[in-house]
C-alpha cells in the first residue's frame, strides 16, 4: 500500500452518516433505499476525492445488507456485511475504467451479469472513472444499461461528467458531488489526528485543508506525509508551510496593509522577504489575488457569503480599510503583471507592479479632487446662468423698477 494514501484508505469511511460534505446526497439514497425505490444506473460525478467511490461501496453494502438498521445504514454484522468487509463479496465488481477501458473488459463483465447473484440480494458494478472507456466499450456497455437484469444495479462513477455520451446520461440516475468546504476538511483531519495520537497546530490543519482544495483524499495525502516527515509525529506550521510551498496567509494582510496606507518601502521589504524564503513567484501572484479578491467579496452582503465563515472576520476587517476602486486597480495591475514568458524579470515585474499599487490611493484622490473642482465650476457656471436668465425676465426687471419706486418714495 502506497504510504501517503494510508489515512484515507484507513478512515475510509463505512456507512452514510460518516461520508463528509455530501449530506443531500447521502440522505437522498438512503430515503431511496428505505422506500425500497433503488434506480438501477447511478452517475456519480464530481472532482476527485470527494467520496465518490466510497459513497458507491457503501451504498452496494447497504442494498445488500441483511439487516439495514432504522437509520438507513448497513448493519456491519450481517454474512454480506462481514463478506464486503473483508473484501470477500462475490456480489461487487469494481472496475477502473481509467485502466481497463477496452472493449474486452465490457464484455467481462457483461458475461458475468447473465448469471444471479450468489448469496446477496443484488449484483452491484462499480465502474470508476467511466468517462475513459474507449468508444466500442461505451457502446458494448450501452445496451446493458439500457436492460440490466433485474437485480443489477451499476454505478458509475467519474470525474469528468461532459465526456459521457448523453445516451448514458439519459440512462441514470445523476448525482453531482461537490468540493468539500474547508470548514469540513479541517474537522475530519483534526478527528483523524486525535483518533490517530497525531499532535497538531491548528493553523497547520487549517493550510492543509486549503491547499487540498475540496479534496479529502489530497488533504489526508499530505497529513500524512507531513506527519510522516517528523519523528515526533506532530503536524505543525512551519514544516507545513515548507512541505507545502505555502506562503502564510499573514504575509498578503501585511503586505495589503502597506499598500494601502501607502506604505511602498514596507511593501517592498515584505516581498524582498517572501522572495528570500525561496517562495515561488507565480504562486504568489495567485496567492496575493486570492487576498484581493477575497477582500472585494466582502464589498458586497451577497458576495460574502462566498467566503468560508471561519476566516470573514480578518477579510472584513480589511476590506473596511480600503475602497472598492482600490481593490479592482490593484487586481488589474496584479493581473497585467507578466511573469510567465519573462522568467528573468520576475522579481522587477512584481516590485513595479507593488509600487503601481501603492499609488493608487493617491491617484484615487487627485481624481476625486478634479471631479468635486469640475462640479463645483459647474455648479457656479449653472447659478451664474440661472442669474443671467432671471435678469432678462421682463417680470422680474417690473418687480425691480417697482421696488426701487417704493423706496424712492
Ligand atoms: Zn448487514
Amino acid at each position: 500500500m502506497n504510504k501517503s494514501t494510508v489515512s484515507y484508505r484507513k478512515h475510509r469511511p463505512s456507512k452514510f452518516k460518516n461520508i463528509v460534505g455530501q449530506f443531500n446526497i447521502t440522505n437522498t439514497l438512503k430515503n431511496s433505499i428505505k422506500n425500497k425505490n433503488i434506480a438501477q444506473s447511478f452517475l456519480f460525478c464530481g472532482p476527485k476525492g470527494t467520496g465518490k467511490t466510497t459513497c458507491a461501496r457503501i451504498l452496494a453494502k447497504t442494498i445488500n445488507c441483511n439487516n439495514i438498521t432504522n437509520e438507513t445504514e448497513a448493519c456491519d454484522k450481517c454474512n454480506s456485511c462481514n463478506n464486503f468487509n473483508e473484501n470477500k463479496s462475490l456480489s461487487i465488481y469494481e472496475l477502473d475504467a481509467a485502466s481497463n477501458n477496452s472493449v474486452e473488459n465490457i464484455r467481462n463483465i457483461i458475461s458475468q451479469i447473465r448469471y444471479l447473484p450468489m448469496s446477496e440480494k443484488y449484483k452491484v458494478y462499480i465502474i470508476d472513472e467511466v468517462h475513459m472507456l474507449s468508444n466500442s466499450a461505451f457502446n458494448a456497455f450501452l445496451k446493458t444499461l439500457e436492460e440490466p437484469p433485474e437485480n443489477t444495479i451499476f454505478i458509475l462513477a467519474s470525474t469528468d461528467k461532459d465526456k459521457i455520451i448523453p445516451t448514458i446520461l439519459s440512462r441514470c440516475q445523476i448525482f453531482n458531488f461537490k468540493k468539500i468546504k474547508t470548514e469540513e476538511i479541517i474537522k475530519e483531519i483534526k478527528n483523524i489526528a486525535k483518533k490517530e495520537k497525531i499532535e497538531y497546530e491548528e493553523k497547520a490543519i487549517e493550510l492543509i485543508s486549503i491547499k487540498s482544495n475540496g479534496s479529502l483524499r489530497d488533504a489526508l495525502t499530505i497529513f500524512d506525509v507531513i506527519s510522516n516527515s517528523s519523528t515526533k509525529k506532530k503536524i505543525d506550521y512551519n514544516s507545513t508551510i515548507k512541505n507545502l510551498n505555502i506562503l502564510d496567509n499573514e504575509y498578503y494582510f501585511e503586505i495589503t496593509k502597506n499598500l494601502i496606507d501607502e506604505k511602498l518601502s514596507e511593501a517592498l521589504l515584505i516581498y524582498n522577504n517572501i522572495n528570500e524564503i525561496g517562495f515561488n513567484n507565480e504562486d504568489f501572484i495567485i496567492g496575493f489575488t486570492e487576498h484581493l479578491k477575497n477582500l472585494m467579496l466582502c464589498k458586497n452582503e451577497f458576495s460574502i457569503n462566498l467566503l468560508e465563515e471561519y476566516k470573514k472576520n480578518k477579510y472584513i476587517e480589511q476590506s473596511n480599510r480600503t475602497s472598492l476602486s482600490f481593490l479592482i486597480n490593484s487586481i488589474n495591475i496584479i493581473n497585467q503583471c507578466n511573469i510567465k514568458n519573462n522568467s528573468e524579470n520576475q522579481k522587477i515585474n512584481i516590485e513595479l507592479s507593488i509600487i503601481r499599487i501603492s499609488h493608487i490611493n493617491n491617484f484615487i484622490r487627485k481624481i476625486e479632487k478634479k471631479e468635486k473642482k469640475k462640479l463645483n465650476e459647474k455648479k457656479y457656471k449653472k447659478e451664474n446662468e440661472n442669474i443671467k436668465s432671471l435678469s432678462k425676465n421682463p417680470y422680474l426687471l417690473e418687480m425691480i423698477k417697482e421696488l426701487n419706486l417704493k423706496i424712492i418714495k
